[in-house]
């Protein structure tokens, strides 16, 4: 795990390269569509689900709507985020229970949250955060990998990551992390073919610098184990 001057230098460089202010990927105008979005981008990219949410909430403008909608309809509204069998009825199913136990509206409770349909911690924090400005980290694919790589977990499952960096992290950064990393993973530390040679974060990176090595030649290799210097 990381010293803390690490992770203080982790934070501020991500501020130093990213918005500090927080951009949430998934279009949308209220705190629902936001729920429904974050429902329909698993396993998905944002990008696609942002092609589909317009004509999704132009069918279903209300909870209600939602609520009271044909399984088969949402099933094929959704059809090009994958899993849509699962989502739409997921959704349907979250609307309803919105409607009967929340009065149309999208709870902040975690508990609440998490008690809806098709919404696990990651889904809830989003709200959390994007909605109510509760300090929140969301896990995605993004912070998983880059947070594993950069060495400030040492767990696979998000939920332990999620504690992980909640225990390291000052609460002023949970959220905003979320987003920085993810445009930092867009852009340099990318799933395949990460681009460490041009990372911010090379010099304290354990992923990156292991890359680095194992790309030495033979000879530099036998040098380092002689220990020779130059
Ligand atoms: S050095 Fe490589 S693995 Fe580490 S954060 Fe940068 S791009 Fe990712």
């Amino acid at each position: 795990m990381k010293q803390v001057a690490q992770i203080a230098a982790i934070l501020k460089t991500l501020d130093d390269y990213y918005p500090q202010n927080v951009v949430c990927y998934l279009d949308h105008e209220t705190p629902f569509q936001l729920l429904v979005a974050t429902i329909l981008s698993a396993q998905c990219t944002d990008d696609r689900v942002n092609l589909v949410t317009p004509d999704l909430f132009k069918k279903y403008q209300t909870v209600d709507a939602f609520a009271t909608a044909s399984l088969e309809e949402v099933e094929q509204a959704v059809k090009s985020t994958g899993f849509y069998k699962n989502k739409a009825k997921n959704i349907i199913a979250c609307s309803k229970r919105l409607v009967e136990v929340f009065n149309g509206e999208v709870p902040s409770d975690i508990d609440q949250l998490t008690s809806l349909a098709g919404v696990g911690r990651k889904t809830a924090n989003v709200i959390r955060g994007n909605i109510y400005h509760i300090p929140s980290v969301v896990v995605d694919t993004h912070v998983k990998r880059i947070s594993i790589r950069l060495g400030l977990t040492l767990h696979d499952d998000p939920v332990q990551i999620e504690m992980d960096l909640m225990a390291i992290l000052p609460s002023e950064h949970w959220i905003r992390y979320n987003t920085q990393i993810i445009a930092h993973g867009r852009a340099i530390c990318i799933a395949r073919g990460p681009k460490c040679s041009q990372c911010m974060f090379l010099n304290i990176c354990p992923f990156g610098l292991r890359r680095l090595l194992e790309e030495l030649p033979a000879e530099a290799h036998d040098a380092l184990a002689k220990g020779h210097m130059y």
